[in-house]
């Protein structure tokens, strides 16, 4: 199924996963299962898979979890396939192994460039990624947006003028990059409306659980971090389950402001954690259904 018809009536409630790795002893596949269990539970309108963000080699690709995703867990799967690490031929092979799975949603990103360089320049941005995905096949194509803008763009108007012409080639959805201050979001909206964006954008939230990931955020380029959060994470630094029962906490707050201000979804990012999936899911239940 197409998600973009999940767009038309109602709030689009989706999570994001990434493919099991192998560590030195084992292919830690519990996680993924127990996540995906927690996700089945929540009765998400989709849900999608990364491809190769992690830096590490992981064990299962991004179709094979996509198939889980849809023949075990009779659950939507969007693919991600970025494209600066794969030449045209590589993405080809991709795109032939999602249609003969049956997976007809995909994320197109153009990808990180990694200080080595890129591999390939056949798809030198997104929205040539996009345009050719829909020469190939009959899939839905989602694309990637910034409410702080991308770290690359020089500035905010540039970057909505990019993110216009990904809608023109095709993307007839929007995720958004996580975020802390939903009054970021909420003026990036009308930034999108103002530039004749009139895709559904799905806000992208991520509860912040450990010291890892708070000290992965102040590295992220341009994620502000208000300093409610600041406070919070210092104040519980130290202890394990009171900076994941705070961190939960601090997203649910911003998924109720969300749903409250009308965005058209949301869209969580897991980290392949079950407890994130299952406390989310039970604190908005009935807000969802309301
Ligand atoms: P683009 O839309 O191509 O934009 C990249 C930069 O180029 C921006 O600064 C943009 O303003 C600029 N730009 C765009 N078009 C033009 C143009 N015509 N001329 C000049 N400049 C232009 N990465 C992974 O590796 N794997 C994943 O699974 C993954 N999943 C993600 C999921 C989400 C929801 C998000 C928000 C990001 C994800 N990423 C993932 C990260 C993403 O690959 C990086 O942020 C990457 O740097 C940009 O990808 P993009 O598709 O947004 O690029």
């Amino acid at each position: 199924m197409k998600i973009s018809q999940c767009f038309k009536d109602h709030q689009v409630i989706s999570f994001e996963v990434f493919p099991p790795r192998k560590n030195a002893t084992n292919i830690a596949m519990r996680p993924i299962l127990n996540t995906l269990d927690a996700v089945k539970a929540a009765d998400p309108d989709f849900v999608s898979v990364t491809f190769g963000a992690s830096g590490n080699k992981p064990h299962m690709g991004t179709l094979e979890v996509a198939k889980l995703i849809k023949n075990e867990f009779n659950l939507e799967p969007v693919a991600h396939l970025p494209a600066a690490q794969l030449t045209r031929a590589q993405v080809d092979a991709e795109l032939r192994g999602f249609q003969e799975a049956g997976i007809d949603n995909i994320l197109a990103l153009r990808g990180d460039i990694p200080k080595s360089g890129r591999v390939s320049e056949d798809f030198p941005y997104a929205c040539n990624l996009i345009e050719h995905i829909h020469q190939v096949g009959d899939f839905d194509v989602v694309g990637a947006c910034y409410p702080e803008k991308h770290p690359e763009s020089p500035d905010v108007v540039s970057d909505i003028r990019h993110l216009k012409e990904k809608v023109d080639a095709g993307a007839s959805q929007l995720i958004s990059q996580l975020f802390f201050d939903n009054q970021v979001f909420y003026q990036f909206r009308e930034r999108a409306a103002l530039a004749g964006i009139n895709v559904p954008i799905e806000a992208g939230i991520m509860p912040v659980i450990n010291e890892h990931q708070i000290e992965r955020m102040a590295t992220m380029a341009g994620v502000h971090l208000p300093p409610k959060f600041v406070a919070m994470m210092q104040h519980f630094s130290g202890n394990k389950e009171a900076m994941r029962d705070a961190g939960i906490a601090y997203a649910i707050d911003q998924i109720i402001d969300l749903l409250v201000h009308g965005v058209d979804g949301i869209h969580i990012y897991t980290m392949d954690n079950p407890t994130v999936v299952k406390r989310i899911a039970t604190a908005t239940q009935t807000i969802r259904n309301a």
